[in-house]
């Protein structure tokens, strides 16, 4: 099968008190696994069956008969991508080649932070906030729903999850309390770095 639930690298309750364990439980054990058993039901028999969610999302996007398999497909790997984009102690300044390409692109760590909390927080709905490379360029984005820089040709670095099923039990409606969080004591920098092209 082209999509696998991926275990994560640290244990559930590490992230807390910024996510807690249960909704790891959830998000992970319940809407991650959702995402993955619903796209592998929907490419089963398909030409998309033994391909990577990389080159199906890219195929579909935009196929309104194939939104179902673009959907699943999307979300399966923006969640992939987004448990490795965290760590216990993360957060806080970057480190590496990153850094200086923020300096650079952004101005300072504080403008590029407002930046991707701004793009979080105006996300009408569900979706996702992102640090994206394009060409040389750093630059934040966001996508509604299921939508993916991966499936435009877009670099992805880093996101972080705005669903509400992302934060709600640990900070109801305080979107931008847990994206705050997230920037200051979950990424994982290190994941960030190993994007760069
Ligand atoms: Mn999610």
């Amino acid at each position: 099968m082209a999509l696998t639930l991926p275990d994560l690298s640290f244990p559930t309750n590490s992230l807390e008190p910024y996510i807690s364990a249960k909704t790891f439980e959830f998000h992970h054990g319940k809407h991650h696994k959702a995402y993955v058993d619903n796209g592998n039901k929907l490419i089963a028999g398909t030409e998309f069956e033994n391909q990577d969610p990389e080159s199906i999302v890219k195929k579909v996007v935009g196929d309104t008969s194939k939104a179902a398999i673009f959907n699943n497909v999307a979300q399966a790997w923006n969640h992939s991508f987004f448990w490795k984009c965290m760590k216990p102690k993360g957060g806080g300044a970057p480190t590496g080649p990153v850094a200086q390409k923020i300096q650079a692109d952004f101005g300072s760590f504080e403008k590029f932070a407002e930046e991707l909390k701004n793009a979080g927080v105006t996300q009408f709905g569900s979706g996702w906030a992102w640090l994206v490379q394009k060409g040389a360029k750093l630059e934040i984005m966001k996508t509604a729903n299921a939508d993916t820089p991966i499936a435009h040709g877009i670099n992805p670095l880093l996101t972080v999850d705005v669903w509400e099923h992302a934060y709600y039990l640990d900070y109801q409606n305080r979107r931008p309390d847990f994206i705050q969080a997230f920037i200051e004591n979950i990424i994982n920098w290190d994941f960030v770095n190993s994007n760069l092209k």
